[in-house]
Protein backbone atom coordinates (compact mmCIF):
# COMPACT_ATOMS: atom_id res chain seq x y z
CA UNK A 1 0.00 0.00 0.00
CA UNK A 2 1.15 3.69 -1.13
CA UNK A 3 1.00 5.43 2.16
CA UNK A 4 2.43 8.73 2.34
CA UNK A 5 1.47 11.66 -0.20
CA UNK A 6 4.05 11.18 -3.19
CA UNK A 7 3.59 13.28 -6.55
CA UNK A 8 1.95 10.03 -8.27
CA UNK A 9 -0.51 9.68 -5.09
CA UNK A 10 -1.45 13.76 -5.55
CA UNK A 11 -2.03 13.86 -9.16
CA UNK A 12 -3.94 10.50 -9.10
CA UNK A 13 -6.01 11.98 -6.13
CA UNK A 14 -7.25 15.12 -8.10
CA UNK A 15 -7.51 12.80 -11.32
CA UNK A 16 -10.11 10.66 -10.14
CA UNK A 17 -11.89 13.55 -8.24
CA UNK A 18 -11.92 15.58 -11.35
CA UNK A 19 -13.20 12.16 -13.18
CA UNK A 20 -16.07 12.11 -10.47
CA UNK A 21 -16.75 15.49 -10.73
CA UNK A 22 -17.44 14.76 -14.49
CA UNK A 23 -19.51 12.21 -14.01
CA UNK A 24 -21.84 13.57 -10.93
CA UNK A 25 -24.54 14.34 -12.90
CA UNK A 26 -25.06 11.05 -14.91
CA UNK A 27 -24.87 9.39 -11.84
CA UNK A 28 -27.54 11.96 -10.08
CA UNK A 29 -30.00 11.60 -13.17
CA UNK A 30 -29.65 7.80 -13.77
CA UNK A 31 -32.87 6.01 -12.67
CA UNK A 32 -33.01 5.01 -9.15
CA UNK A 33 -33.08 1.31 -9.77
CA UNK A 34 -29.53 1.94 -10.90
CA UNK A 35 -28.47 2.62 -7.15
CA UNK A 36 -30.44 -0.92 -6.19
CA UNK A 37 -28.07 -2.33 -8.42
CA UNK A 38 -25.26 -0.80 -7.24
CA UNK A 39 -26.31 -1.44 -3.68
CA UNK A 40 -27.04 -5.14 -4.83
CA UNK A 41 -23.73 -5.79 -6.27
CA UNK A 42 -21.58 -3.97 -3.52
CA UNK A 43 -23.48 -6.68 -1.21
CA UNK A 44 -22.35 -9.74 -3.72
CA UNK A 45 -18.84 -8.66 -3.68
CA UNK A 46 -19.01 -8.08 0.00
CA UNK A 47 -20.67 -12.00 0.14
CA UNK A 48 -17.75 -13.08 -2.35
CA UNK A 49 -14.85 -11.58 -0.30
CA UNK A 50 -16.47 -12.83 2.82
CA UNK A 51 -13.25 -14.51 4.58
CA UNK A 52 -11.03 -12.71 2.64
CA UNK A 53 -12.60 -9.37 5.26
CA UNK A 54 -12.27 -11.95 8.59
CA UNK A 55 -8.87 -12.90 7.47
CA UNK A 56 -7.83 -8.97 7.48
CA UNK A 57 -9.61 -8.18 10.42
CA UNK A 58 -8.22 -11.00 12.36
CA UNK A 59 -4.85 -9.86 11.07
CA UNK A 60 -4.99 -6.03 12.16
CA UNK A 61 -7.62 -6.35 15.13
CA UNK A 62 -7.29 -9.96 15.99
CA UNK A 63 -10.73 -10.02 15.58
CA UNK A 64 -12.86 -13.02 16.64
CA UNK A 65 -14.95 -14.27 13.39
CA UNK A 66 -18.17 -14.38 15.02
CA UNK A 67 -17.72 -10.31 16.30
CA UNK A 68 -16.34 -9.41 12.17
CA UNK A 69 -19.53 -11.35 10.90
CA UNK A 70 -22.22 -9.69 13.36
CA UNK A 71 -20.55 -6.73 13.60
CA UNK A 72 -18.76 -5.69 10.30
CA UNK A 73 -20.07 -7.78 7.53
CA UNK A 74 -23.92 -8.59 8.27
CA UNK A 75 -24.50 -5.24 9.54
CA UNK A 76 -23.41 -3.95 6.53
CA UNK A 77 -26.42 -5.91 4.68
CA UNK A 78 -29.23 -5.40 7.05
CA UNK A 79 -28.30 -1.44 5.51
CA UNK A 80 -28.32 -2.54 2.26
CA UNK A 81 -31.24 -4.48 2.30
CA UNK A 82 -32.84 -1.55 4.39
CA UNK A 83 -31.95 0.93 1.73
CA UNK A 84 -32.65 -1.13 -1.40
CA UNK A 85 -36.49 -1.36 0.09
CA UNK A 86 -36.38 2.14 0.95
CA UNK A 87 -35.13 4.44 -1.47
CA UNK A 88 -37.86 4.89 -3.56
CA UNK A 89 -40.10 6.15 -0.67
CA UNK A 90 -36.68 8.10 0.33
CA UNK A 91 -36.29 10.14 -2.65
CA UNK A 92 -40.41 10.74 -3.70
CA UNK A 93 -40.53 14.19 -3.25
CA UNK A 94 -42.46 14.97 0.08
CA UNK A 95 -45.33 17.24 0.25
CA UNK A 96 -44.91 20.00 2.09
CA UNK A 97 -48.19 22.76 3.28
CA UNK A 98 -48.67 25.69 1.66
CA UNK A 99 -49.68 29.10 4.20
CA UNK A 100 -51.81 31.88 3.22
CA UNK A 101 -49.36 33.96 1.63
CA UNK A 102 -48.79 30.87 -1.06
CA UNK A 103 -52.21 29.51 -0.92
CA UNK A 104 -52.81 27.53 -4.04
CA UNK A 105 -48.93 26.53 -4.87
CA UNK A 106 -47.72 23.12 -4.76
CA UNK A 107 -44.56 22.68 -1.99
CA UNK A 108 -42.08 20.03 -2.63
CA UNK A 109 -39.18 18.98 -0.74
CA UNK A 110 -36.39 17.32 -3.04
CA UNK A 111 -34.01 14.75 -1.70
CA UNK A 112 -30.58 15.73 -4.51
CA UNK A 113 -27.70 13.75 -3.94
CA UNK A 114 -25.00 16.38 -2.62
CA UNK A 115 -22.45 15.48 -5.44
CA UNK A 116 -18.86 13.88 -5.32
CA UNK A 117 -18.39 12.78 -1.39
CA UNK A 118 -15.24 12.18 0.55
CA UNK A 119 -15.49 9.11 3.38
CA UNK A 120 -12.73 8.99 6.17
CA UNK A 121 -12.73 6.06 8.40
CA UNK A 122 -11.34 4.80 11.73
CA UNK A 123 -9.46 1.49 12.55
CA UNK A 124 -11.57 0.31 15.37
CA UNK A 125 -14.31 -1.18 12.73
CA UNK A 126 -12.24 -0.56 9.24
CA UNK A 127 -14.86 -2.65 7.53
CA UNK A 128 -18.70 -1.75 8.30
CA UNK A 129 -17.79 2.17 8.79
CA UNK A 130 -16.41 2.55 5.56
CA UNK A 131 -18.83 0.97 4.13
CA UNK A 132 -21.93 1.97 6.05
CA UNK A 133 -21.79 5.64 5.26
CA UNK A 134 -20.79 4.30 1.48
CA UNK A 135 -24.66 2.85 1.34
CA UNK A 136 -26.18 5.68 2.13
CA UNK A 137 -24.09 7.84 -0.28
CA UNK A 138 -24.84 5.33 -3.03
CA UNK A 139 -28.59 5.72 -1.88
CA UNK A 140 -28.61 9.11 -1.83
CA UNK A 141 -27.25 9.32 -5.59
CA UNK A 142 -23.57 10.38 -4.99
CA UNK A 143 -19.83 9.68 -6.36
CA UNK A 144 -17.84 9.09 -3.53
CA UNK A 145 -13.79 8.64 -2.87
CA UNK A 146 -13.42 6.34 0.29
CA UNK A 147 -10.26 7.12 2.79
CA UNK A 148 -9.88 3.94 4.74
CA UNK A 149 -7.51 3.64 7.97
CA UNK A 150 -3.89 3.26 7.98
CA UNK A 151 -3.93 2.02 11.24
CA UNK A 152 -6.02 -1.37 9.77
CA UNK A 153 -4.41 -2.26 6.87
CA UNK A 154 -4.83 -5.29 5.89
CA UNK A 155 -8.91 -4.14 5.64
CA UNK A 156 -7.68 -1.07 3.70
CA UNK A 157 -6.65 -3.46 1.50
CA UNK A 158 -9.51 -5.73 0.94
CA UNK A 159 -11.70 -2.51 0.83
CA UNK A 160 -9.20 -1.20 -2.17
CA UNK A 161 -9.36 -4.67 -4.05
CA UNK A 162 -13.36 -4.83 -3.23
CA UNK A 163 -14.74 -1.44 -4.43
CA UNK A 164 -11.98 -1.28 -7.39
CA UNK A 165 -13.38 -4.51 -9.04
CA UNK A 166 -16.90 -3.54 -8.23
CA UNK A 167 -17.03 0.27 -9.08
CA UNK A 168 -16.27 2.08 -11.87
CA UNK A 169 -13.63 4.75 -10.13
CA UNK A 170 -15.43 7.86 -11.48
CA UNK A 171 -18.30 6.47 -9.14
CA UNK A 172 -16.81 5.05 -6.14
CA UNK A 173 -12.78 4.94 -5.83
CA UNK A 174 -10.88 4.02 -2.79
CA UNK A 175 -7.51 6.07 -1.93
CA UNK A 176 -5.24 4.52 0.54
CA UNK A 177 -2.87 5.90 2.82
CA UNK A 178 -2.06 8.03 6.23
CA UNK A 179 -2.56 11.49 7.43
CA UNK A 180 -0.85 13.45 4.40
CA UNK A 181 -3.05 11.14 2.02
CA UNK A 182 -6.14 12.71 4.18
CA UNK A 183 -4.83 15.77 4.19
CA UNK A 184 -4.68 15.96 0.67
CA UNK A 185 -8.48 14.68 0.49
CA UNK A 186 -9.75 17.41 2.32
CA UNK A 187 -8.22 20.25 0.54
CA UNK A 188 -10.32 19.40 -2.01
CA UNK A 189 -14.12 21.09 -2.76
CA UNK A 190 -16.15 18.07 -2.04
CA UNK A 191 -19.66 18.40 -1.73
CA UNK A 192 -19.78 16.35 1.45
CA UNK A 193 -17.59 14.89 3.65
CA UNK A 194 -18.14 12.13 5.86
CA UNK A 195 -15.84 11.66 8.62
CA UNK A 196 -15.51 8.76 11.34
CA UNK A 197 -13.05 9.27 13.79
CA UNK A 198 -11.71 11.01 17.08
CA UNK A 199 -12.92 14.68 18.34
CA UNK A 200 -9.68 15.58 17.67
CA UNK A 201 -9.28 14.91 13.93
CA UNK A 202 -13.07 16.18 13.59
CA UNK A 203 -11.79 19.63 14.33
CA UNK A 204 -9.21 19.40 11.39
CA UNK A 205 -12.09 18.00 8.89
CA UNK A 206 -14.29 20.74 9.89
CA UNK A 207 -11.64 23.07 9.40
CA UNK A 208 -10.50 22.24 6.04
CA UNK A 209 -14.17 21.38 5.24
CA UNK A 210 -14.83 25.18 5.80
CA UNK A 211 -12.31 26.26 3.21
CA UNK A 212 -14.79 25.23 0.57
CA UNK A 213 -18.28 25.28 2.52
CA UNK A 214 -18.56 21.58 2.45
CA UNK A 215 -20.78 20.31 4.44
CA UNK A 216 -19.75 17.78 6.81
CA UNK A 217 -21.17 14.74 8.83
CA UNK A 218 -18.70 14.18 12.16
CA UNK A 219 -19.26 10.80 13.77
CA UNK A 220 -16.79 11.37 16.69
CA UNK A 221 -15.66 10.12 19.82
CA UNK A 222 -16.25 10.83 23.35
CA UNK A 223 -16.86 9.13 27.21
CA UNK A 224 -19.99 7.42 27.42
CA UNK A 225 -21.07 6.59 30.75
CA UNK A 226 -23.10 3.63 32.03
CA UNK A 227 -25.04 5.08 35.08
CA UNK A 228 -26.79 2.08 37.28
CA UNK A 229 -29.40 3.21 39.22
CA UNK A 230 -29.94 2.03 43.08
CA UNK A 231 -32.77 -0.08 42.17
CA UNK A 232 -31.31 -1.90 39.00
CA UNK A 233 -31.08 -5.58 37.95
CA UNK A 234 -27.39 -5.67 39.14
CA UNK A 235 -26.47 -9.18 37.57
CA UNK A 236 -28.04 -8.04 34.21
CA UNK A 237 -26.14 -4.51 34.37
CA UNK A 238 -22.88 -6.88 34.46
CA UNK A 239 -23.61 -9.11 32.00
CA UNK A 240 -24.35 -6.19 29.37
CA UNK A 241 -21.38 -4.11 30.36
CA UNK A 242 -18.77 -6.67 30.33
CA UNK A 243 -19.63 -7.40 26.87
CA UNK A 244 -20.14 -3.75 25.53
CA UNK A 245 -16.76 -3.18 27.31
CA UNK A 246 -14.54 -5.60 26.08
CA UNK A 247 -16.01 -6.09 22.86
CA UNK A 248 -12.93 -5.54 20.35
CA UNK A 249 -10.77 -5.37 23.08
CA UNK A 250 -12.96 -2.03 24.26
CA UNK A 251 -11.75 -0.36 21.11
CA UNK A 252 -15.82 0.55 20.09
CA UNK A 253 -16.89 4.29 19.61
CA UNK A 254 -19.95 3.44 21.79
CA UNK A 255 -18.45 1.11 24.70
CA UNK A 256 -19.84 2.59 28.26
CA UNK A 257 -16.53 4.58 29.31
CA UNK A 258 -16.71 4.16 32.88
CA UNK A 259 -19.20 2.96 35.23
CA UNK A 260 -21.28 4.84 37.99
CA UNK A 261 -22.78 2.75 40.65
CA UNK A 262 -24.50 3.34 44.15
CA UNK A 263 -22.56 3.20 46.49
CA UNK A 264 -24.52 0.28 48.44
CA UNK A 265 -23.88 -1.69 45.27
CA UNK A 266 -20.47 -0.97 44.26
CA UNK A 267 -18.78 -4.36 45.80
CA UNK A 268 -21.44 -6.88 44.46
CA UNK A 269 -21.41 -4.65 41.34
CA UNK A 270 -17.17 -5.94 41.38
CA UNK A 271 -17.62 -9.51 42.17
CA UNK A 272 -20.27 -9.46 39.08
CA UNK A 273 -18.29 -7.99 36.79
CA UNK A 274 -15.33 -10.60 37.84
CA UNK A 275 -17.75 -13.44 36.87
CA UNK A 276 -18.83 -11.78 34.08
CA UNK A 277 -15.26 -11.63 32.43
CA UNK A 278 -14.34 -14.88 33.61
CA UNK A 279 -17.11 -16.40 31.77
CA UNK A 280 -16.92 -14.97 28.60
CA UNK A 281 -13.26 -14.13 28.17
CA UNK A 282 -11.26 -17.38 29.92
CA UNK A 283 -11.08 -20.82 29.33
CA UNK A 284 -9.71 -23.04 32.15
CA UNK A 285 -8.24 -19.84 33.90
CA UNK A 286 -6.53 -18.49 30.84
CA UNK A 287 -7.41 -15.61 28.77
CA UNK A 288 -9.13 -16.98 25.30
CA UNK A 289 -7.57 -15.19 22.91
CA UNK A 290 -10.06 -16.62 20.00
CA UNK A 291 -12.55 -14.52 21.57
CA UNK A 292 -10.57 -11.52 22.23
CA UNK A 293 -9.38 -8.76 20.32
CA UNK A 294 -5.63 -7.04 20.65
CA UNK A 295 -4.86 -3.25 20.54
CA UNK A 296 -4.73 -1.76 17.30
CA UNK A 297 -0.88 -0.22 17.43
CA UNK A 298 1.85 0.09 20.26
CA UNK A 299 1.39 3.33 20.38
CA UNK A 300 -2.12 2.84 21.96
CA UNK A 301 -1.08 0.23 23.69
CA UNK A 302 1.50 2.37 25.23
CA UNK A 303 -1.23 5.20 25.91
CA UNK A 304 -3.40 2.38 27.34
CA UNK A 305 -0.95 1.64 29.80
CA UNK A 306 0.28 4.70 30.93
CA UNK A 307 -3.49 5.47 31.60
CA UNK A 308 -3.75 3.03 33.73
CA UNK A 309 -0.43 3.40 35.76
CA UNK A 310 -1.51 7.37 36.19
CA UNK A 311 -4.49 5.96 37.32
CA UNK A 312 -2.95 4.05 40.14
CA UNK A 313 -0.48 6.80 40.64
CA UNK A 314 -3.65 9.27 41.97
CA UNK A 315 -5.06 6.24 43.79
CA UNK A 316 -6.84 4.25 41.45
CA UNK A 317 -6.79 0.15 42.54
CA UNK A 318 -6.79 -2.42 39.67
CA UNK A 319 -9.61 -5.02 40.97
CA UNK A 320 -9.87 -7.15 37.90
CA UNK A 321 -7.05 -7.95 35.26
CA UNK A 322 -4.44 -4.74 34.96
CA UNK A 323 -1.86 -7.61 32.79
CA UNK A 324 -0.60 -7.05 29.70
CA UNK A 325 1.81 -8.93 27.03
CA UNK A 326 3.07 -6.80 24.70
CA UNK A 327 4.16 -9.61 21.95
CA UNK A 328 0.88 -9.92 21.02
CA UNK A 329 -0.35 -6.55 22.10
CA UNK A 330 -2.72 -7.92 24.43
CA UNK A 331 -4.85 -5.86 27.82
CA UNK A 332 -6.28 -8.16 29.79
CA UNK A 333 -10.12 -7.26 30.47
CA UNK A 334 -9.43 -4.70 33.79
CA UNK A 335 -11.87 -3.06 35.81
CA UNK A 336 -10.51 -0.18 38.24
CA UNK A 337 -11.93 1.57 41.02
CA UNK A 338 -11.66 4.54 43.56
CA UNK A 339 -10.15 6.26 40.21
CA UNK A 340 -9.64 9.71 40.61
CA UNK A 341 -11.06 12.48 38.50
CA UNK A 342 -8.27 14.13 37.78
CA UNK A 343 -6.80 11.18 36.30
CA UNK A 344 -6.34 10.53 32.69
CA UNK A 345 -8.47 8.03 32.49
CA UNK A 346 -11.30 9.79 33.35
CA UNK A 347 -10.19 13.09 31.28
CA UNK A 348 -9.28 10.87 28.00
CA UNK A 349 -11.66 8.23 26.06
CA UNK A 350 -10.06 4.85 27.23
CA UNK A 351 -11.09 2.88 23.78
CA UNK A 352 -9.52 0.01 25.30
CA UNK A 353 -10.30 -2.68 27.95
CA UNK A 354 -9.85 -0.50 30.88
CA UNK A 355 -13.12 -0.02 32.45
CA UNK A 356 -12.98 2.72 35.77
CA UNK A 357 -16.07 2.06 38.37
CA UNK A 358 -17.03 4.95 40.39
CA UNK A 359 -19.09 5.01 43.38
CA UNK A 360 -22.12 7.40 43.75
CA UNK A 361 -24.50 8.56 46.57
CA UNK A 362 -26.75 10.91 44.74
CA UNK A 363 -27.66 10.74 41.49
CA UNK A 364 -27.17 14.40 41.11
CA UNK A 365 -23.19 13.85 41.40
CA UNK A 366 -23.47 11.64 38.60
CA UNK A 367 -25.74 14.27 36.80
CA UNK A 368 -23.28 16.66 37.68
CA UNK A 369 -20.67 15.01 36.50
CA UNK A 370 -21.92 14.00 32.99
CA UNK A 371 -23.22 17.55 32.55
CA UNK A 372 -19.06 19.07 33.29
CA UNK A 373 -17.51 17.10 30.64
CA UNK A 374 -18.68 17.02 27.13
CA UNK A 375 -21.52 15.46 25.53
CA UNK A 376 -21.03 11.70 25.09
CA UNK A 377 -21.82 10.18 22.45
CA UNK A 378 -23.62 7.31 24.02
CA UNK A 379 -25.64 7.23 27.57
CA UNK A 380 -26.52 4.29 29.02
CA UNK A 381 -28.91 3.79 32.36
CA UNK A 382 -29.84 0.82 34.08
CA UNK A 383 -32.80 1.16 36.42
CA UNK A 384 -36.23 -0.12 37.18
CA UNK A 385 -37.55 3.13 37.27
CA UNK A 386 -39.28 5.00 34.38
CA UNK A 387 -39.28 8.11 36.26
CA UNK A 388 -36.11 7.63 37.41
CA UNK A 389 -34.70 6.99 33.64
CA UNK A 390 -36.72 10.46 32.09
CA UNK A 391 -35.11 13.12 35.01
CA UNK A 392 -31.45 11.35 33.08
CA UNK A 393 -32.51 11.79 30.29
CA UNK A 394 -33.97 14.95 30.60
CA UNK A 395 -31.74 16.37 32.83
CA UNK A 396 -28.48 15.32 30.55
CA UNK A 397 -27.41 15.58 26.68
CA UNK A 398 -25.73 12.65 24.32
CA UNK A 399 -25.64 11.71 20.77
CA UNK A 400 -27.95 8.55 21.94
CA UNK A 401 -29.19 6.67 24.82
CA UNK A 402 -30.05 3.20 25.34
CA UNK A 403 -31.93 1.93 28.78
CA UNK A 404 -31.25 -1.23 30.24
CA UNK A 405 -28.84 -2.48 27.41
CA UNK A 406 -25.64 -1.09 25.64
CA UNK A 407 -24.66 0.07 21.99
CA UNK A 408 -27.78 -2.17 20.73
CA UNK A 409 -29.79 1.04 19.78
CA UNK A 410 -26.86 1.26 16.98
CA UNK A 411 -28.46 -1.75 15.19
CA UNK A 412 -31.83 -0.23 14.35
CA UNK A 413 -31.22 1.19 11.17
CA UNK A 414 -35.00 3.72 11.69
CA UNK A 415 -32.96 5.05 14.53
CA UNK A 416 -31.11 8.01 13.56
CA UNK A 417 -26.91 7.27 14.75
CA UNK A 418 -24.83 9.79 15.92
CA UNK A 419 -22.90 12.00 18.76
CA UNK A 420 -24.03 15.88 19.63
CA UNK A 421 -21.13 19.00 19.75
CA UNK A 422 -17.65 17.24 20.55
CA UNK A 423 -19.51 13.67 19.67
CA UNK A 424 -20.26 14.59 16.43
CA UNK A 425 -22.62 16.57 14.35
CA UNK A 426 -24.81 14.55 12.16
CA UNK A 427 -26.69 10.94 11.56
CA UNK A 428 -25.79 7.88 9.63
CA UNK A 429 -28.23 4.71 9.09
CA UNK A 430 -31.22 4.25 7.17
CA UNK A 431 -32.98 7.37 6.01
CA UNK A 432 -30.97 9.57 8.74
CA UNK A 433 -27.73 8.42 6.54
CA UNK A 434 -29.28 8.85 3.42
CA UNK A 435 -30.38 12.34 4.68
CA UNK A 436 -26.73 13.45 5.66
CA UNK A 437 -25.85 13.07 1.92
CA UNK A 438 -28.61 14.56 0.37
CA UNK A 439 -29.66 18.04 0.07
CA UNK A 440 -33.20 19.25 0.74
CA UNK A 441 -33.93 20.99 -1.69
CA UNK A 442 -37.61 23.06 -1.16
CA UNK A 443 -38.98 23.81 -4.28
CA UNK A 444 -42.16 26.05 -5.27
CA UNK A 445 -44.69 25.75 -8.24
CA UNK A 446 -46.45 28.84 -8.24
CA UNK A 447 -50.34 28.76 -9.23
CA UNK A 448 -51.41 30.43 -12.73
CA UNK A 449 -54.62 30.65 -11.36
CA UNK A 450 -54.26 32.82 -8.19
CA UNK A 451 -51.21 34.06 -7.13
CA UNK A 452 -51.87 35.71 -3.37
CA UNK A 453 -48.07 36.92 -3.68
CA UNK A 454 -48.87 39.83 -5.94
CA UNK A 455 -50.51 41.72 -2.93
CA UNK A 456 -46.88 42.75 -1.70
CA UNK A 457 -45.81 44.56 -5.16
CA UNK A 458 -45.44 47.87 -5.31
CA UNK A 459 -46.59 50.67 -5.59
CA UNK A 460 -48.04 50.88 -2.08
CA UNK A 461 -49.92 53.24 -2.33
CA UNK A 462 -53.27 52.35 -1.40
CA UNK A 463 -52.71 48.93 0.43
CA UNK A 464 -52.36 50.09 3.92
CA UNK A 465 -55.16 47.80 4.21
CA UNK A 466 -53.43 44.70 3.15
CA UNK A 467 -50.62 45.21 5.88
CA UNK A 468 -53.21 45.67 8.98
CA UNK A 469 -54.84 42.28 7.22
CA UNK A 470 -51.40 40.57 7.59
CA UNK A 471 -50.84 42.40 10.61
CA UNK A 472 -54.02 40.49 12.36
CA UNK A 473 -53.35 37.23 10.22
CA UNK A 474 -49.66 37.16 11.62
P1 LIG B 1 -8.55 9.24 14.02
O1 LIG B 1 -9.32 10.50 14.15
O2 LIG B 1 -7.15 9.22 14.50
O3 LIG B 1 -8.47 8.78 12.47
C1 LIG B 1 -9.60 8.62 11.66
C2 LIG B 1 -9.22 8.82 10.21
O4 LIG B 1 -8.73 10.14 10.04
C3 LIG B 1 -8.14 7.88 9.68
O5 LIG B 1 -8.53 7.45 8.38
C4 LIG B 1 -6.91 8.74 9.63
O6 LIG B 1 -6.05 8.41 8.56
C5 LIG B 1 -7.45 10.13 9.42
N1 LIG B 1 -6.64 11.15 10.09
C6 LIG B 1 -5.93 11.02 11.25
N2 LIG B 1 -5.33 12.19 11.59
C7 LIG B 1 -5.67 13.08 10.61
C8 LIG B 1 -5.37 14.45 10.38
N3 LIG B 1 -4.60 15.13 11.22
N4 LIG B 1 -5.88 15.03 9.29
C9 LIG B 1 -6.66 14.36 8.44
N5 LIG B 1 -6.99 13.05 8.60
C10 LIG B 1 -6.50 12.42 9.66
O7 LIG B 1 -9.43 8.12 14.71
P2 LIG B 1 -9.09 6.60 14.94
O8 LIG B 1 -7.99 6.50 15.94
O9 LIG B 1 -8.91 5.91 13.64
O10 LIG B 1 -10.45 6.07 15.58
C11 LIG B 1 -10.75 6.17 16.93
C12 LIG B 1 -11.71 7.30 17.22
O11 LIG B 1 -12.84 7.22 16.37
C13 LIG B 1 -12.26 7.23 18.63
O12 LIG B 1 -12.32 8.52 19.17
C14 LIG B 1 -13.67 6.68 18.43
O13 LIG B 1 -14.57 7.00 19.46
C15 LIG B 1 -14.04 7.30 17.13
N6 LIG B 1 -15.08 6.53 16.47
C16 LIG B 1 -16.33 7.08 16.35
C17 LIG B 1 -17.34 6.35 15.76
C18 LIG B 1 -18.73 6.90 15.60
O14 LIG B 1 -19.53 6.29 14.88
N7 LIG B 1 -19.07 8.01 16.21
C19 LIG B 1 -17.09 5.06 15.31
C20 LIG B 1 -15.81 4.55 15.45
C21 LIG B 1 -14.81 5.29 16.03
Amino acid sequence: MENTLTEDLRSNIKRVFDAQKSNQLAVKLAPINDRKAKLKKLKTAIKARENEIFEALKKDLRKPVFESAVFEVLFTYAEIDFAVSNIALWTTPQTAPSNLVNLMTKCRIRYEPKGVCLIIAPWNYPFQLLISPLISAIAAGNCCILKPSELAPATSSVLAILIKETFREEEIAVIEGNVSVSTELLSLPFNHIFFTGSTKVGKVVMEAASKNLSTVTLELGGKSPAIIDADSDLRMAADKITWGTFANAGQTCIAPDYVFVHEDQHDKFIELMKENIEKKYFLKGQLNKEDYGKIISDSHFIRLKNMMQDAVEKGGQIKIGGTSEEADRTIYPTVLTNVSLDSLIMKEEVFGPVLPVLKYKKMTEVVDHVNANDKPLALYVFSNSERNVETILKQTSSGGACINDVMIHISNPHLSFGGVNASGIGGSHGFHGFKSFSHERSVMYQSKMLDIGKIVYPPYKGKGFILKLLRKLM
